[in-house]
């Protein structure tokens, strides 16, 4: 897996490695998806609510995703949507404008000779000479598509939907089964009982 020193030795690259606890492609992936968007939007890491991410994978990438931009699970200014995408949106709610990244199909799919090698070596299968065969080939694609820089990786839309809406705090009631409290906006009426999601199941 390559991965450049001009990447790596980022100390906000090593935050988020800190962060996930490895360094890996997704990861570092998420850091090219969140560098191009911060840049795209002309903004900094979210203090508050200020940015959104929405994420469709919960992949390595979505923590390179919360370092970098500040849009975290706890602040509520992170959303996963489970659509087993690599594509993320953006948004800077001071000016209303976002930016969906879609990882291309190229970087995904390589080409033909790679991607039979890769097949070959998950079934452990391939020899050394194959081996050594697809490192060279999927090395030397690396290379350029990082020489060539973060756009290369994404196909990128400016987006005119609107963010989702800041997080609200509700009060808490306890469920009328099993008697936890829950966020009032997370109960649901059955027959006049307000029941938690857990007991509605
Ligand atoms: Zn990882
Ligand atoms: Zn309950």
């Amino acid at each position: 897996m390559y991965i450049p020193d001009s990447i790596t030795s980022k100390s906000d690259y090593q935050e988020c490695a800190r962060f996930h606890g490895h360094t890996c492609m997704g990861l570092t992936i998420g850091y090219l998806a969140a560098t191009c968007a911060l840049e795209h939007l002309q903004v900094k890491r979210a203090i508050d609510e200020e940015l959104v991410a929405i994420v469709e994978n919960d992949a390595c990438c979505c923590d390179a995703v919360q370092v970098l931009t500040g849009c975290t699970f706890g602040k509520g200014n992170f959303f996963f949507k489970d659509h087993g995408k690599m594509a993320f949106t953006f948004g800077n709610r001071s000016t209303g404008k976002s930016v969906r990244l879609v990882l291309r199909q190229e970087v995904l799919n390589p080409p033909e000779e790679e991607s039979r090698l890769r097949t070959l070596i998950h079934s452990g299968e391939a020899s050394s000479g194959e081996i050594r065969r697809y490192e060279k080939l999927s090395e030397s694609r690396l290379k350029d598509l990082f020489a060539a820089g973060p756009h290369t990786f994404f196909d990128i839309q400016e987006l005119a939907d609107p963010l989702p809406p800041n997080a609200t705090i509700a009060q808490s009631i306890a469920c009328d089964s099993c008697g936890e409290m829950v966020m009032e906006t997370k109960l649901e009426d059955h027959n006049g009982r307000k029941l938690c999601r857990a007991c509605e199941l």
